[in-house]
C-alpha cells in the first residue's frame, strides 16, 4: 500500500499564513520554516500525529544547511535540508538561535 511517488500539494501554513506552492518535495514553510509531523520517512505521509513541528536548530553540514524539526504535539525530532526557496532571514535567525 505504499506509494513513493512524489505528491505535490500546496498548503497554508498554518503558523505564518503563508500560502505554499507545493513541488512535491515542499515539506515546511519558507517563510517562517515551521512543518507539519506528516512523516514517518521523508515524504510517506504516514504519520497520524499531524502536529506543528518547530524549527529548533540549523547546522551546517557541508554546504548543506540541515534544519532540525520539532514536533511540538508528540515531541518527534528530524533533519531536512533547508532548500533554496527558504527565507534568508528566518535560516540566519535559526541559526543565531540559542538552545
Ligand atoms: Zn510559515
Ligand atoms: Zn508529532
Amino acid at each position: 500500500m505504499k506509494r513513493f511517488t512524489r505528491t505535490p500539494e500546496d498548503f497554508t501554513c498554518s503558523q505564518c499564513g503563508t500560502f505554499v506552492v507545493g513541488d512535491g518535495y515542499t515539506n515546511h514553510c519558507p517563510s517562517c520554516l515551521w512543518s507539519k509531523h506528516v512523516d514517518i520517512n521523508p515524504g510517506d505521509r504516514a504519520a497520524t500525529c499531524g502536529g506543528a513541528m518547530e524549527p529548533i536548530r540549523l547546522t551546517l553540514k557541508g554546504h548543506d544547511h540541515i534544519i532540525t524539526h520539532r514536533c511540538t504535539t508528540c515531541g518527534h525530532e528530524r533533519n531536512i535540508h533547508a532548500r533554496d526557496t527558504d527565507s534568508t532571514k528566518a535560516l540566519l535567525i535559526l541559526s543565531t538561535r540559542v538552545q
